[in-house]
């Protein structure tokens, strides 16, 4: 048994871990879709872990090229020499990328993905001879990770505001959650693109010149699942393009078949310039991140050796043999399972269930997409967070691990959850829906 004396090392600084020391939920083993707690109970995953482990937990294909590639390569440098799995890796995650994207560039993380577009799309302009282009634009309730520059871009005011002005020249335009918010709409709200135009109002405002780049991610995530309205992701790119603004899409949630297409961009037809990548690559199980750019970015790059040394980027990790091992397992899982398939074949179902929920105590709004969902609660009057956090606790001891950001249930399970895991996970919801106070 855990006690406070081993707690005390081990940071998270986020105020809800402070309540998890009194009350540690320890998980201490996992296979497919479900937790081993540290008391011996098994704990459904309904949010595949941190919105990472799409293929479900300890998964064969993805363990046994973990194993096999620790005993035989376990480490090559990505500066001036590589390995072929890295090669092997980059050439198949192009082949399920939007046939506009070109190249990768590997990461570590989400966070390490975002730095990287940023400064690609940065430089990218200078490269081309159009240092005027520095200006950044990202979303309100955009989250980008932790490091600097995620959270310049991103819009949550908490994460950033003690750090004072962090990048400069970025802006921000208001999220994507409609006036008539609440409406239990299920799927992609209708009516998008003039919520989109107020991109041409902050671009006209700085003279289209001075933007480099517009990140979002297609799929609000981890601030509620704010599912764009129809139409609006084509009129970014509409005006991006008309402005020669690089569009970036934050796909660390949305990619790798949570919405039942390989990333966001196929679902909803928008081809971006750069997409950032995480979480699901790897199944969660090993710490990567990959960037797609286009053939014209590569290219802008390589096109004279003095540029190539001003664009010094890369880390120790880059394309690391075991990294790139889990990958190539998840995506043969991906690839032999149909997951991403059988994530657009569930996703009916599972708007169902969700919006079977309609009607249950404190339930303001639900919003789903592919297989991703949130149930929006009537906050407690002064105390943000309490009503969902308490849903989140009595869900966990009742054996179902759910998410909540504010008074935000989010659900995200892996794609291998079946029609009664389902049942079981909303039914779950339904209970400490009516329990909490
Ligand atoms: N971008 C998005 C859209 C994310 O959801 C996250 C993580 N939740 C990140 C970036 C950061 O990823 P990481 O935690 O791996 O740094």
């Amino acid at each position: 048994n855990t006690t406070p004396n081993d707690l005390r090392a081990f940071w998270m600084p986020f105020t809800a871990n402070r309540q998890f020391k009194q009350n540690p939920r320890m998980m201490v083993a996992a296979k497919d879709m479900h937790f081993s707690a540290a008391d011996g109970r098994q704990v459904l995953d309904g949010t595949a872990g941190l919105w990472c482990v799409n293929a479900g937990h300890c998964r064969p294909l993805i363990t046994e090229a973990i194993r096999q590639q620790v005993g035989e390569l376990d480490y090559a440098p990505a500066f001036q020499m590589g390995h072929p799995k890295a090669f092997e890796l980059a050439n198949r995650l192009i082949d399920i990328a939007p046939d506009n994207m070109a190249n990768v560039l590997f990461t570590n993380s989400g966070s390490e993905s975002v730095e990287t577009a940023l400064k690609v799309a940065l430089a990218y302009h200078r490269v081309k001879g159009d240092g005027s282009r520095t200006r950044l634009i990202g979303r309100e309730r955009g989250y980008h990770g932790v490091n600097f520059g995620g959270i310049s871009v991103g819009g949550i005011v908490a994460n950033r505001k003690m750090f004072g002005t962090l990048l400069t020249g970025v802006d921000h335009m208001p999220h994507t959650h409609l006036p008539e918010q609440n409406a239990f709409t299920r799927g992609e709200p209708e009516h998008g693109g003039d919520l989109a135009d107020e991109l041409q109002r902050i671009v006209t405002l700085h003279d289209p010149s001075t933007i480099a780049a517009v990140i979002v991610e297609p799929v609000a995530g981890s601030t509620g699942v704010l599912v764009p309205p129809k139409g609006y992701l084509k009129r970014l790119r509409e005006i991006c393009t008309q402005h020669g603004i690089l569009l970036i899409f934050d796909e660390v949630i949305t990619g790798y078949g949570r919405l039942g297409s390989a990333f966001a961009s196929q679902h909803f037809d928008v081809k971006p310039d750069i997409i950032v990548t995480a979480k699901g690559l790897t199944n969660g199980v090993i710490p990567m991140g990959a960037v797609f750019v286009t053939q014209e970015i590569h290219d802008a790059f390589m096109q004279g050796p003095e540029h190539m040394i001003e664009f010094f980027h890369g880390y120790t990790y880059s394309g690391n043999p075991i990294a790139c091992a889990a990958a190539l397992g998840t995506l043969e899982t991906y690839k032999q399972e149909g997951l991403f398939e059988r994530a657009a074949e569930l996703a009916p179902y599972w708007e169902d269930a969700l919006h079977s929920l309609k009607g249950e105590p404190h339930v303001i709004d639900i919003r789903n997409i592919g297989l991703v969902g949130a149930i929006e609660l009537q906050g407690v009057a002064g105390e943000p967070t309490k009503r969902a956090f308490a849903c989140f606790v009595r869900a966990w001891e009742k054996g179902c691990l759910i998410r909540t950001t504010g008074d935000i249930i989010a659900l995200s399970p892996p794609l291998i959850i079946s029609k009664s895991q389902i049942d079981e996970l909303i039914d779950c919801v339904r209970t400490v829906l009516n329990e909490v106070a």
